[in-house]
């Protein structure tokens, strides 16, 4: 006999054990489904990131977040996340991937890479941290490429290219140069994006001034060789020596994985996927998003911060939904 739930939560980062939350209060029987360890998008951040939000921004189910700095560090939100799955007692599956929903009149069967489940509703919380927006050229495939930045060390005296002009993409030229790697910029626009955190972009702008991190603007990488990579500038293409390139170019959501249950994206350049914003409902009946995947390809819109209420909202609708039966 399968297991059958209330509800189904795919993906077990913050606003997934937000939605855990809100269920256990409402006596739903639930369970959150997530295909790495918990927090699975936070424990592979770069290990000595700093959220850019106070420590009481992210909290979630009214477990307090005390913090030793201003802004937390990424091992006191591990830590953080434990406890409030402990407090909870939320009920979860780690290790297991959701790769297909089937919808079958007024209930979904959830399979996994596992075993499979029966579903009332599904709350899908995936965000968008498992697909990089690849660079697209020759040599992308090497080990020496990176998509993920972990930490400096092995950056070391090597010659490292830093791909982008984002948050990521500052963080990583600025720890990697203090820890004594030779670090130069290859950025397709002619600035630092505006959207850099304010206390760090004078720090990058001013590292760029004095040539302590060198920058290529309006240039992109057009093949990457074992020991150079070939850079398009505007005064033509060169060549430079290179150890490592980083390619903090961004993330997506999968698209691909919200269509295959029928989840409409919209046609707009973000590609938003379809939802009431009043229920994150989608146009699949029963079938919610939450999170910042709600936001397509504007990662930015939806943080933990901003995105802690969709738990709240769904849950609501839900037993709405049944009180009015
Ligand atoms: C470097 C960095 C710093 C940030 N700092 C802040 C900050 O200071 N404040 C803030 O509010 N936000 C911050 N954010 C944004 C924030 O981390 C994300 O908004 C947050 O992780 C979103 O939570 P989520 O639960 O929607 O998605 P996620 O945390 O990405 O969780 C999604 C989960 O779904 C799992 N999953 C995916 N597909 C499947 C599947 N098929 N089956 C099962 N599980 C699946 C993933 O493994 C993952 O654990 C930061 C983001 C980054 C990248």
């Amino acid at each position: 006999m399968k297991e059958a739930f209330d509800l189904v939560i795919i993906g077990g980062g913050p606003i997934g054990l937000a939605c855990g939350i809100e269920a256990e209060k409402a006596g739903l029987s639930y369970v959150i489904i997530e295909k790495g360890c918990l927090v699975n998008s936070l424990y592979n951040y770069p290990k000595n990131m700093t959220f850019f939000s106070t420590s009481e921004k992210l909290e979630i189910g009214g477990v307090p977040f005390i913090s030793h700095n201003n802004k937390p560090v990424r091992a006191e939100a591990l830590e953080y996340y434990r406890r409030v799955a402990t407090s909870w007692n939320l009920k979860t599956k780690l290790y297991e991937g959701v790769e297909q929903i089937f919808n079958k009149k007024g209930s979904f069967e959830v399979q996994t890479d596992k075993g499979n489940c029966k579903a009332k509703h599904l709350v899908v919380s995936t965000g968008f941290y498992d697909i990089p927006y690849l660079l697209n050229v020759t040599g992308e495939n090497l080990p020496k490429v990176k998509h993920y930045y972990d930490e400096p060390h092995p950056y070391f005296g090597q010659n490292i290219i830093v791909v982008g002009a984002a948050n990521s993409a500052v963080d990583v030229a600025l720890e990697t140069y203090r820890k004594g790697a030779n670090v130069t910029m290859v950025i397709r626009d002619d600035s630092i994006r505006d959207t850099v955190k304010y206390w760090v972009k004078p720090d990058i702008e001013n590292r760029i001034k004095e040539g302590s991190i060198k920058a290529y603007w309006n240039s992109e990488i057009v093949e990457i060789r074992e020991m150079e990579v070939d850079v398009k500038t505007p005064e033509g293409v060169i060549t430079l020596s290179n150890d490592f390139v980083l390619a903090m170019t961004g993330y997506q959501p999968d698209f691909s994985f919200l269509e295959s249950m029928g989840i409409e994206i919209g046609e707009d350049n973000l590609r938003t996927p379809i939802h009431n914003p009043d229920t994150m409902e989608t146009n699949v009946k029963n079938l919610y998003l939450a999170g910042v995947i709600c936001g397509g390809l504007k990662t930015n819109k939806w943080f933990i911060e901003n995105s802690i209420v969709h738990a709240e909202t769904i849950v609501k609708h839900i037993l709405e939904n049944r009180n009015n039966k």
